[in-house]
């Protein structure tokens, strides 16, 4: 895909990326700043804004934990995977923000286990990631879904597939050819670092990701991991 190759150029460019880093968490410390100077005046309730000053240091600490999630060594050991079950616990850990955005998440029954190999962490931050802007596409509520292509091998499909779809607001194809670029983002708290990480990620996994959208129809998200074949000594134990 010629797309998410270019994408993944840029990932080199460490200089842009040092910038907008830099740019990204520079603007919540300003704002920041003039809150603390205001406060210090005396003429203003200390707690009056405090709600805005949280939001602020929560859009800087979101930005920093995705930065991190790329570079954490201590964690990247690859062990196998029953995707249904990360994928279990990815809705699981947006089941509040998906109720206080009215969306229901639903996953597909998938009675086969789809073993990949992958880090964990890793593999549950790009399934929340993705399933996260599917919830924050529908501002009026809706579903995602979450289905599986189970691997093939008579269709010489080596791998399993995971399709996260919502019902959002969907993007027109120049938004659609930008996304996964560092920082873009167009949300008013984005940090445009998501779906970065999220390539960057499957791309570590020998994986693929595709997005198909439709204005005001929603976005289908495909996440592609070669399966790993389980040795037969480990079916039988279990
Ligand atoms: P963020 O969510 O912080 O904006 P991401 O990297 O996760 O950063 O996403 C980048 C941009 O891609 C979003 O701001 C949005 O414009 C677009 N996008 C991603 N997923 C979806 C989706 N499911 N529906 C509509 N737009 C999306
Ligand atoms: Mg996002």
């Amino acid at each position: 895909n010629e797309e998410l190759f270019v994408n993944a150029e840029k990932l080199t460019i460490a200089g842009q990326l040092a910038a907008g880093i830099a740019h990204e968490i520079r603007n919540p410390l300003t704002s920041l700043k003039g809150f603390i100077q205001l406060i210090a005046t005396g003429r203003v309730p200390n707690d009056r804004y405090s709600a805005i000053m949280n939001s602020e240091l929560a859009l800087i600490e979101t930005t920093i934990s995705e930065l991190l999630m790329l570079s954490k060594p201590q964690m990247n050991e690859f062990v196998v995977i029953d995707l249904r079950q990360l994928l279990k616990e990815s809705i699981q850990s947006l089941h509040n923000q998906a109720k206080i955005g009215g969306v229901k998440l639903e996953m597909a029954d998938q009675p086969q286990p789809l073993w990949v190999k992958g880090v964990e962490s890793q593999l549950r931050q790009v399934f929340i990631n993705v399933l996260k802007n599917g919830i924050e596409s529908m501002h009026n509520g809706g579903k995602v879904t979450v289905a599986f292509r189970q691997a093939d091998e008579e269709m010489d499909e080596e791998d399993h597939s995971i399709i996260i779809r919502d019902e959002g607001v969907g993007m027109p194809d120049e938004q659609l050819a930008r996304i996964g670029q560092p920082f873009y983002t167009t949300k008013d708290k984005g940090t445009g670092l998501g779906l970065m990480v999220t390539y960057k990620i499957i791309d570590n996994h020998q994986g693929s990701i595709t997005a198909e959208s439709q204005i005001g129809a929603g976005t289908t998200f495909t996440v592609n991991l070669p399966q790993h074949h389980m040795p037969h000594s480990a079916l039988v134990e279990k």
